[in-house]
Formats: structure tokens, sequence, C-alpha cells
């Protein structure tokens, strides 16, 4: 008989583990127990749909009929794993037996504290029911204040945008998408969000929420500033879901500690997505947890293959009007070129050590980041491509002839 297969967690990880699934013709039963009211849908394009940009049909990542081969059961949130009896049990009370059990609960919102913040109009943006109730917020010109001016908190700043809202992003750094741009990147991007007519206000974060009648009215700033606003979205990171995992005895640290066969520290349980951690390492990007699934796809189906094992992933901000691509790392003491077009909102800089190229921040044009990204992974001798190796692979190779002559 072939092994029950039970997935925690109904998000892009197991979307992903089960058409890998399904491509090595994987018979067995499974059973996926989601705690959201969807299943399985595109996560990565909530900051469109909340721009207005994309329709929420566009969110699905599975057939239609994938229900046939694989049982669903949504809405429904397990509260316990017993290991040693294969049993897991469920909010409402349902057990489910196991053979083989993966977790893929993700990761939440990690929300600092704010005073008074337990009220209506205080949110954060993870899910689709938050993007819903986002996109009914009724009216426009609303004063909204994101906390965060990372990733996440910009495409959520854009989308209210979009929308009509006049919104604010406090950011306690003193520059834009600090993890992943340098100062300079981090000013044109501001400049060109501001043009926009987003509210910027860096150095800043909000230490009390003030209410009336238990509705958002207004932020008070730890600089003893005050904003009104109606609407407050806390997008200041994510922490890997892994305390259900640790409540089961399963060894845990920041996410759920897992081998390069994805495999946890108790026979047949296995972990994938953000609430997976190897080494050092957690994610929060889609590509390493699509490697992770097809890994994770070879064990469950006894062929195992390759480990998996820590990249560099770039990493795009998706908003309409914006370039922004980062690969790789920047490095102070290697060699930088830089190109900088301020009037037209221009920031490339290409890192470079030992004929290598390293990282790459592109803000305004990111024309040739993928091509930049295979040079980093590949770590391919640039010597040749040098001269022209600012304005993408047609140009550098254009001049690379001239210049090795
Ligand atoms: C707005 C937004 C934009 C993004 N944009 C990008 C992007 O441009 N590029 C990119 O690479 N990545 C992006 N990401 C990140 C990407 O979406 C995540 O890396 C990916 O969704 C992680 O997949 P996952 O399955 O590990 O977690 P999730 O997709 O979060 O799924 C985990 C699921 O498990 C459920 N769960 C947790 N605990 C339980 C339990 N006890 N019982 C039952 N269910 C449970 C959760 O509710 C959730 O539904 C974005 C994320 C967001 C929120």
């Amino acid at each position: 008989m072939s092994p029950e297969t039970l997935i925690i967690g109904a998000g892009m990880a197991t979307a992903y583990l089960l058409q890998e699934l399904e491509n090595r013709g994987h018979d067995g039963d499974i059973t996926v127990i989601g705690d959201e009211r969807d299943c399985c849908y595109n996560r990565v394009l909530l900051s469109s749909l909340l721009a207005g940009e994309t329709a929420e049909e566009a969110l699905r990542l599975l057939p239609a009929d994938q229900g046939r081969a694989t049982r669903f059961i949504a809405g429904t949130r397990v509260e316990k794993v017993d290991t040693q009896n294969r049993l897991v049990r469920c909010d409402n009370g349902h057990e489910q037996h196991y053979d083989q059990l993966v977790f893929a609960t993700g990761s939440s919102v990690a929300k600092p504290e704010i005073a008074g913040a337990d009220v209506a109009g205080v949110g954060v943006f993870r899910t689709l029911d938050d993007t819903r109730k986002l996109l009914e917020v009724p009216g426009e010109n609303r004063q909204v204040v994101v906390i965060g001016g990372g990733l996440l908190g910009l495409e959520a700043a854009h989308g209210l945008n979009q929308r009509g809202h006049r919104t604010t992003v406090l950011h306690r750094n003193q520059w834009l998408m600090n993890r992943q741009l340098d100062e300079e990147g981090g000013r044109v991007l501001q400049r060109e969000l501001e043009s926009q007519g987003m509210n910027i206000q860096l150095g800043a974060s909000a230490s009390r929420v003030h209410s009336e009648n238990n509705h958002i009215i207004g932020v008070e700033l730890d600089n003893g500033d005050y904003l009104d606003c109606q609407l407050l979205l806390v997008a200041t990171g994510i922490a890997p879901n892994r305390q259900l995992a640790a409540a089961a005895g399963l060894a845990t640290d920041r996410g759920i500690v897992v081998d390069g066969q994805l495999r946890c520290s108790i026979n047949n349980v296995f972990a994938l997505g953000e609430c997976s951690q190897l080494g050092e390492h957690c994610f929060g990007l889609v590509a390493p947890i699509r490697k992770q699934a097809k890994v994770l796809a070879g064990q469950l189906t006894n062929r195992p293959g390759t480990d998996f094992e820590i990249d560099d992933w770039p990493t795009q901000l998706k908003i309409s009007g914006i370039d922004l691509y980062r690969a790789g790392v920047l490095d102070t003491d290697a060699e930088h070129l830089v190109l900088r077009d301020p009037d037209h909102g221009v920031y490339r800089r290409l890192v470079i050590r030992d004929d290598q190229l390293i990282g790459a921040v592109l803000v305004g044009d990111k024309r040739g980041g993928t091509w930049y990204a295979e040079l980093i992974h590949n770590r391919r001798n640039i010597a040749a491509l040098r001269h022209g190796l600012m304005f993408g692979p047609e140009m550098a190779q254009t001049l690379a002839p001239a210049t090795a002559a």
C-alpha cells in the first residue's frame, strides 16, 4: 500500500510540491490541511491585485481538477502533531493519520510592539483575505500609514496609493530597502516613489496608536510626531511559523531545522518553504522554495536527488513604473562600476572582484538584470566583457572583441 502523505499548510510551497509530485507520477494519497479558506494561490500577485493590476482569477496556481488527486481541507488549522502515533489534530476536532508528514506552514508578519494597536483599522498584508479587506476599504483619499519600507511595505503602499489613498511609509532605517540596496540606490528609489505621490519618513517608527470607538484615528511616532490615519498596515518583516513543529518535539531555531533533503529531526517528517531553515538560512522568496519542492518530491517518491543548496536569489520590486533589481553582494571592499543619471532616476552599480561580477544593483533601469545574475551565479570571468558590462549583454559582447584586441 502506498504511504499517506499529509501536508500542513496550503500555500505556495505546497502548490509547487504537488506539481513536482505529479510530474514524478506520485500515486499515493495526499491530504493538505490549510487554515486559509483559499488554497495554494499565488501570494506574489497580491501586490498587483491590491494595485488593481491583476484579477483574483489570475492567482490560481493549481489546475481546477487538482482536487481529484489531492484531498484539500481548507479553513482548518492543525493544532497538534503527535509524531509517535503519526496523527495530527485540528481546531475542529478532526484527526488525520499520516505516514509521511510535511510542514509547509510559511511565515507570519513579525509585528513590533505598538501600544494601543489592537483596534480596527490596524492590519497586515499577507493573505488573500487581508487583500480583500483592503480592497473593501470604502472611499478614496484616506490617510494610510504603512510601517516598513522593505519590499512588502513598499508594494503595499504603492497598491494603496494606486487606489487613491494618501499613503505614508515609516521606515526605521536611514534608507529604503536597506537589506537589498545601498544608500544611494535607496535614495534614488525614494525620489521615484515620492514623485508617484508616496510620503516617506525615514528613521521613524510608530510608538502608539490613537483610536476612537475602537477604530484607529492616528499614530504617534517615537520622535513625538503625530500622523492622522484611518488605516495602519504593519509590514516589518516575517517570522517562520515553527511553533507547531517545536511543540511536536522537532528541532527548531528561527525556523524548522532541515537537512539538504528537507528532512526534519524526526523520521518521516519534512519541511519546506518559509517555515524551514537550512544552516543559518531561512527563506522569503519563491525561487528557493521551487528548488526545495523538487528535492522533497524526490524524497517522497523514494527517488532522492541531489541536496538543496543555498544560492543567491535576486530580488525585484513589483511597482509599476519603477524598475528595481538586485543580485549578489554589495561588498564595499570590492571594485565598483557606477552609472548615475539622476534626471531620469537611474542608478546602476556593478560590483567586481577578481574579474568576476559579484553584485548588481539596478534602480530605474533593470535591463540586463537576469544576465548579471547568471554571470554572478556562474562565476564567469568578465575581463573581456568589462568595457560594455554596464550596458547589458549586447553592448558587452559588441565591445568584447575590440577590448580583447
Ligand atoms: C504581498 C506579497 C508579495 C510577495 N512578492 C514576492 C515576490 O515578488 N517574489 C518572491 O519571490 N516572493 C514574494 N513573496 C514571498 C512569497 O509569497 C513566499 O515566499 C511564499 O508564499 C512562501 O510560501 P510558503 O508555502 O512557504 O508559505 P505561505 O505561502 O505563507 O503558505 C503557508 C500556509 O500555511 C498556513 N498555515 C500555517 N500554519 C498552519 C497550521 N497550523 N494549520 C494549517 N495551515 C497553516 C498559512 O496560513 C498559509 O496559508 C511575497 C509575499 C507577499 C505576502
